[in-house]
């Protein structure tokens, strides 16, 4: 360091020497310039190894590190995944219906929450004009590096303009109706979010066989549903049978029974089953039904969460098939 802080000042005094006997503005400006760049770069590769001695993951990772908290927002380390055992019994916690005019504080707050217990939520985004939503472009932009973004459909409508009763999006969708509405859905997510789209979730959790074959052939991985593949969800925080939210209790049963099949349990919610007849966020219901799951969930030294896309990494499988 001391052989660096000696040659920064002796190409600082050189530079500065320049920009006092040069009449050449050019000159004058590009030395001053030299010696910003040079301090900075010193003081930088200082904090740097300071940091990386003080046990802080080296150099290269501090950079990262630097570069995402100040410039990306805050990121979680996934190298936590990487190591975590195999055995890990799984939870995905999935989002649906984020939209284009429909983030509102709520679901900050709810995806936030997720972020800050070392969940990251996997994200159901509708993409029909979400490249026009500011609000949501902002945030999503930020926290992306602690999500996955999954493309839910196109525009999320049922068929044939019917408001309640009707078929969904993409029940029975022929190989190339779907192929077209994946692949504009996907292009605007990802050219928005400039990340790779893999994960994809029907709306209505219905799908016919031509919506496979056309996720297939772009480069889809996962699908989360209603069935039994790996991603298909197991549980909900709103039971629309019933009319009623599950309790943590009833969804971690039911996670329970998903662990015998499979290392996973997806949980599906939406931000607004917490709310009161109004639509306004009900306090005591988001933190009983809602914190309080992710809570216990944490709790268990053996459960550990993760999105499709860290899955397919971890277990080198996909489960689109
Ligand atoms: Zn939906």
């Amino acid at each position: 360091m001391i052989s660096l802080g000696f040659l920064t000042i002796l190409i600082s005094v050189g530079l500065i020497a320049v920009f006092k006997i040069s009449h050449n503005f050019v000159a004058r400006i590009t030395s001053l310039g030299i010696v910003a760049a040079t301090v900075f770069v010193v003081v930088f590769g200082f904090v740097s190894i300071k940091n990386a001695t003080a046990g802080k993951q080296g150099v290269v990772g501090y950079t990262q590190r630097f570069i995402q908290e100040n410039f990306q927002g805050r990121c979680f380390n996934f190298e936590k995944y990487a190591h975590s055992s195999r055995d890990t019994l799984w939870v995905v916690l999935r989002m649906d219906d984020i939209q284009s005019g429909a983030w509102n504080e709520l679901s900050e707050m709810a995806v936030n929450d997720a972020i800050d217990r070392g969940i990251p939520p996997l994200l159901g985004v509708i993409p029909k004009d979400i490249e026009n939503d500011k609000k949501t472009l902002r945030y999503l932009k930020k926290a992306k590096c602690n999500l996955e973004i999954a493309q839910h459909g196109w525009d999320h409508q049922l068929q044939d303009g019917a408001k309640y009763n009707g078929k969904a999006e993409f029940e029975d969708l022929s190989y190339e109706e779907s192929f077209e509405r994946i692949k504009k859905g996907k292009g605007i997510l990802e050219g928005t979010f400039d990340t790779e789209v893999t994960t994809f979730i029907p709306p209505r959790n219905i799908y016919s066989k031509g919506t496979i074959q056309a996720l297939m052939e772009q480069g889809f991985r996962d699908v989360s549903a209603k069935g039994d593949w790996t991603f298909d969800f197991d549980s909900t925080t709103y039971s629309y049978d019933y009319n009623r939210l599950e309790t943590p209790n009833t969804i971690i049963d039911q996670c329970k029974l998903a662990w015998r099949e499979k290392n996973i349990c997806v949980i599906m919610t939406h931000p607004q089953d917490f709310t009161d007849l109004s639509g306004e966020l009900d306090v005591e219901i988001y933190q009983r039904y809602y914190l309080g799951l992710l809570d216990q969930l944490s709790s268990y030294d053996n459960v550990g969460f993760i999105t499709p896309k860290i899955y397919n990494d971890i277990y080198n499988q996909e489960t689109v098939q």
